[in-house]
């Protein structure tokens, strides 16, 4: 099996987090091909930086990717968040989310409803997963 490496970058004030940053990257790594190697002169990385909570953007945008790993998120918050990262949405807004789950919208916090919206991708026929990493509670 192919193994992809995604060079990261920690930010210096998030050293003492590195324990577990690692501890996130070893979550996706355990299941997946996918490995993470600290950044060296790489043009493109994931570049992890102190922020107000947790974010990401959702897949490549090149150059020093910013991932913002607040200091109230905890380690399954960041691998959701470099799962974004690596290009996966929501599970709750796969296409056929709809046989799943019922979103009630009238319980959205109003401007959060994009976080809801049926997202085009490829579920590449795996079940549906009310477990998953990446759905909300
Ligand atoms: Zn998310």
């Amino acid at each position: 099996m192919g193994v992809a490496s995604i060079p990261y970058k920690i930010n210096d004030d998030l050293v003492d987090r590195k324990v577990t940053i690692l501890a996130a990257f070893k979550m996706i790594s355990d299941q997946t091909c996918i490995l993470f190697h600290e950044y060296t002169n790489e043009i493109n990385y994931i570049n992890i930086i102190s922020g107000t909570g947790c974010a990401s953007y959702v897949g490549f945008q090149g150059g020093a990717q910013s991932l913002y790993f607040g200091r109230a998120c905890n380690v399954g918050n960041l691998c959701h968040e470099l799962m974004h990262a690596l290009g996966l949405h929501h599970e709750h807004t796969r296409p056929d989310r709809d046989q799943y789950v019922t979103i009630q919208w009238d319980n959205v916090v109003p401007g959060k409803q994009d976080n809801f919206k049926v997202k085009e991708g490829d579920t590449q026929d795996l079940p549906y997963d009310y477990d998953s990493i990446m759905h909300y509670g």
